[in-house]
């Protein structure tokens, strides 16, 4: 669907690229859907202004605190393209590309990974 879209954005090119370098540079321009365990939103990176859908996924698994989640971030050319991409359920949105992937399974470490 975005195939095409290669942002300039510096989350791009920086490295390493940390989930602290990607949260610290977004700002929420609107939210699509939200509870404690699921959300989706239209973020903005501050610096470039390069527009995103995030979605924050948490699966809930009732043994303990440390349940695993999963961020992802697709650039989007606009809000109407945010809004086509929100159409995708979770499944849907792990085949757009290019998208940055914070994934922390449970008792695994965190990886950052952007896929083109
Ligand atoms: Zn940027």
């Amino acid at each position: 669907m975005n195939g095409h879209l290669i942002p300039k954005c510096h989350l791009w090119t920086l490295e390493p690229l940390t989930r602290d370098d990607i949260f610290r540079s977004i700002e929420v321009i609107r939210t699509f859907e939200e509870d404690s365990h699921f959300s989706r939103r239209l973020v903005r990176c501050c610096a470039c202004g390069q527009l995103y859908l995030k979605e924050f996924y948490e699966e809930i698994d009732w043994e303990s605190g440390d349940d695993p989640q999963y961020v992802t971030f697709i650039p989007v050319r606009d809000e109407a393209n945010a809004v086509e991409v929100n159409t995708l359920n979770s499944l849907g949105l792990l085949s757009v590309r290019p998208s940055i992937r914070v994934d922390h399974p449970k008792g695994m470490p965190l990886t950052v990974k952007r896929l083109l």
